[in-house]
């Protein structure tokens, strides 16, 4: 799914305005899923709704997991489309493909479409409740969805049986068992490692539990550079200290990312302590020149300090937010990074700070903060199809911004530069034009 899917795309929004149905399109309604199609018959757009039906009913009752009241699917069957499925991780999931053909049993089509609608609902499942997981590497990401999905096909067979796909197979072949194929190699992929990883947690833990320990996890106070001690905390919660220590151990060498930190330490400095003048950085004329959501990345300007000893204390944005009219209870971060974009620090900020709809100047203040002499900020706001930050750059100048995360390598912004401001500020101590002598 999305947020950190390599599938994720924002063009689900783009491929289904709300406009109204035309002729050869379809729908398909039970009580918490909805299948909208175009271009494959209703007999799979039916499937398809009962099997998302039983899958999400099985997320609920299995796993306790928080599944949408309404799961929303959107076919899109065309010789343009390319054969894609992914989902935004809260309530939708998109399958576009270029011919009907591939929704035909796997051993014809070579595609595994009733495991893939059960491994996104699986990606649903976790982004719903884990969504602080900087952290949690992208094979670790695909695993979960894999060994999830891998139950819940089993789980179908239970409760649709064999015959409902109208192209009918023996499907129970892409569940478990297929998984354990996969594990009993001599060398299992990374993707099949951190499923087999996920099965052993769901033993240790117990199934129903796992959406507790997702939410511990997500309101642990992880930190990027070093995420073990907090996750590892949490985990105790929910299984013997002993047995924990040594899952997680396995689990993080594969499955947790953690973010080599800058060798500038993080400094502070209580804001009175300042001169109370600060200076502002910016590249910018003010005017926008377009605007840009990054998913799976971030949005950074790089800037260089006019002097030795000085102190970050505010970040301006230009942006808006779009989704949904409310915003999502959820934080974004901030991070201050030295010249090859490593985090030196980061704040949590709350997504509600930006405004729907017109953009405008938001300001970030943030505890003082030593620079290098080089640094960049960096605003990453995790974005999805449903929800996520405009940030608008002017092209008056360039060379200075880069779309990227902390602790991964920078891909430079072609167009402009963001329209990121920062605010400096020195010691009243080190302020020589003070005339108090003390430097
Ligand atoms: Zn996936």
């Amino acid at each position: 799914m999305l947020f950190r899917h390599p599938l994720l795309a924002l063009s689900v929004v783009v491929l289904f305005p709300r406009t109204a149905l035309a002729r050869d399109d379809g729908l398909v309604e039970r009580p918490h899923t909805r299948v909208e199609f175009r271009g494959i018959e209703k007999s799979y757009a039916q499937a398809i709704a009962r099997l998302v039906e039983a899958a999400r009913e099985t997320y609920v009752t299995d796993f306790a997991f928080d599944m949408p009241d309404r799961v929303s699917v959107f076919i899109e069957c065309a010789p343009d489309q390319s054969n894609r499925l992914w989902t935004d991780g809260h309530d939708r999931v998109t399958l576009t493909l270029s011919s009907s053909q591939r929704l035909r049993k796997p051993a014809d089509s070579g595609v595994f479409n009733i495991y893939g609608f059960c491994h996104e609902l699986g990606h649903m499942a976790m982004y719903r409740t884990l969504k602080n997981r900087d952290w949690l590497a992208g094979d670790a990401a695909e695993g979960w969805a894999h060994f999830a999905g891998s139950i819940v096909v089993d789980r179908m067979y239970d409760s649709l049986g064999a015959d409902f796909w109208p192209d009918p197979y023996d499907y129970r072949q892409d569940g478990l068992a297929r998984l354990e194929k996969q594990l009993a190699r001599k060398k299992p992929d990374a993707v099949t490692a951190a499923a087999g990883q996920w099965r052993e947690l769901d033993k240790l833990v117990g199934r129903k539990k796992l959406v507790a320990l997702f939410r511990a996890w997500n309101a642990a106070d992880v930190q990027s550079t070093d995420p073990a001690p907090a996750l590892r905390a949490a985990l105790h919660k929910y299984a013997a200290p002993d047995a924990a220590d040594a899952w997680f151990e396995d689990f993080a060498k594969g499955c947790v990312v953690r973010i080599e930190s800058s060798r500038h330490r993080k400094r502070t400095l209580r804001a009175e302590k300042l001169s109370g003048q600060p200076i502002t950085l910016k590249y910018d004329d003010g005017t926008s020149d377009g605007k840009k959501s990054i998913a799976g990345g971030g949005h950074a300007v790089f800037f260089d300090a006019p002097a030795d000893g000085m102190y970050l204390t505010r970040v301006d944005v230009f942006a808006s937010r779009y989704g949904t009219p409310q915003a999502p209870k959820e934080s974004f971060t901030l991070t201050l990074c030295d010249a090859d974009l490593k985090p030196i620090a980061n704040w949590k900020k709350p997504y509600g700070t930006f405004e729907r709809g017109e953009p405008s100047w938001v300001e970030f203040s943030v505890t003082p903060t030593a620079l290098p002499r080089r640094f960049a900020v960096c605003f990453d706001f995790n974005p999805t199809a449903t929800k996520g930050v405009f940030v608008h750059r002017d092209d008056s100048t360039k060379g200075h911004s880069a779309t990227g995360l902390p602790g991964r390598k920078p891909a430079p912004l072609e167009e402009g530069d963001w329209m990121i401001r920062v605010q400096l500020d020195t010691p009243k101590s080190a302020d020589a034009l003070r005339g108090d002598g003390s430097r």
